[in-house]
């Protein structure tokens, strides 16, 4: 049989590819408002300004007794107690010579410009305290605007948010924030050999099938990326089918994704297929786990073609995909912060920019996991980062490394 095949391309370093990727990832249109409750993990499409300050008064840190600083110049000093502030209450203005019991989050009284927490304090009498600590002007007084500023920026347009900031927006009033509507997403896996876990028991699995796996992680990062996802399922490895399957995923999706079938075999239908319907590009990327990868348009929609080998899928999905699907919100953060960690291993290296699977350990450094094939899908679940190491660089014990946390990739 003829070699049929194209002459190899250059492979393409990952940041090229990465820059090329972004450069098509436009913010979609059409924002929505959505309950902050309902906020996490959504991209806001405005800023948050405040329109008060927090803590909008001073307020107590503890419970015990509001004074003037000044009138308590020795320990032991005695004192009338004017008032009694409960958090939410209104204070009257601190009468003079006078301490008022407060609690914790009260507003302090006028006047007054310390509080005395009660484990310094006795009672001494009927509406009588005992101050047994000289308080420093200021103490234990939560400033007013000391967290927010009125009219400051508490959050971005582009921010991604997280718990406290959801918790933040409430801080200063926000019920309902606007935020970028969800990527929709059209998933499925090529592949012949794919069987779905529960269609036949282990026992039966005829020579040469495999359980889909790619299926479940892809469709657990897309929604974890807050996109709506459509699973079309696993595809044959024919053309007019893989065409179809295009046609139908082009139709309402900002994006389409595959894994599998994006190699250069006969058995690789993708790439005719997107090119049949709409246009494509084919890069061989200069990284390991990794290589085939493909980025196109079918219709309106984007097309991104991940490899098969389930941890080049997985590998590529979190530093291509997920950037681009945080783009596609407008999100202003979509690289993965990496920091300098400790290996405690040795490592050979290789000409293709590698994401090692490691681990932290309880030592302060970073385990190898001895397998690093990218079909050993092991090596992803066991590890909690990835160690980005350049081309040809061999890693020895105790050299300094790159290490991204999967913690950051998956969410
Ligand atoms: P391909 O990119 O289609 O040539 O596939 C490369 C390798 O990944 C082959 O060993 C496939 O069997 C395997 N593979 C492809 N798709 C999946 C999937 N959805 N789940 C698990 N393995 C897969
Ligand atoms: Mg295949």
């Amino acid at each position: 049989m003829s070699d049929k095949r194209p002459p190899p391309q250059p492979l393409r370093p990952l940041d090229q590819a990465l820059a090329e990727l972004l450069a098509h990832a436009r913010p979609l249109s059409g924002n929505e408002t959505v309950s902050t409750f309902d906020a996490d993990g959504r991209v806001l499409a405005q800023d948050c300004v405040s329109a008060l300050q927090v803590p909008p008064q001073d307020n107590s840190s503890m419970d015990g007794y509001a004074v003037r600083s000044g009138e308590v110049a020795d320990e032991g000093v005695v004192m009338p107690v004017s008032q009694r502030i409960p958090a939410g209450a209104q204070p009257e203005p601190l009468v003079p010579g006078s301490a008022a019991r407060i609690f914790t989050g009260a507003q302090v009284p006028q006047g007054a410009d310390a509080i005395v927490m009660q484990e310094d304090t006795e009672p001494a009498g009927e509406q009588i305290v005992r101050i047994c600590r000289v308080p420093a002007p200021g103490q234990w007084i939560r400033r007013a605007g000391e967290d927010v500023t009125r009219g400051a920026v508490v959050l971005a347009k582009g921010q991604r948010l997280g718990p406290a900031d959801i918790g933040l927006a409430a801080n200063i009033g926000l019920d309902k924030l606007l935020v970028a509507r969800r990527p929709r997403v059209a998933l499925f896996s090529t592949g012949d050999e794919l069987v779905m876990p529960g269609a036949v028991p282990p026992e039966q699995m005829k020579p040469g099938t495999i359980y889909n796996s790619n299926r479940f992680f892809l469709r657990s990062l897309l929604q974890r990326l807050g996109c709506e996802l459509t699973d079309l399922g696993v595809v044959p490895d024919r053309r007019d089918a893989t065409i179809d399957a295009l046609r139908t995923a082009s139709r309402d999706h900002d994006l389409i994704l595959t894994s599998g079938g994006v190699s250069v075999g006969e058995e690789d239908h993708i790439k005719p297929a997107v090119e049949t319907l709409g246009r494509l590009d084919f890069w061989q990327i200069a990284m390991k786990p990794g290589k085939p990868f493909a980025y196109g348009k079918v219709g309106n929609s984007h097309f991104i073609g991940l490899p098969g080998n389930p941890v080049s899928s997985f590998v590529t999905f979190v530093l291509l995909v997920r950037p681009f699907v945080l783009m596609l919100q407008g999100a202003s953060r979509v690289a993965p912060h990496g920091v300098a960690m400790t290996a405690h291993f040795d490592w050979r290296g290789d000409k293709r920019r590698e994401f090692l699977r490691v681990r932290r350990n309880a030592d302060g450094g970073l385990d190898l996991f001895p397998n690093q094939s990218s079909g050993v899908l092991t090596s992803a679940s066991w590890a909690d980062g990835l160690v980005d190491n350049p081309p040809g660089r061999a890693i020895a014990r105790g050299d300094a490394v790159r290490f991204i946390p999967l913690a950051e990739l998956l969410q």
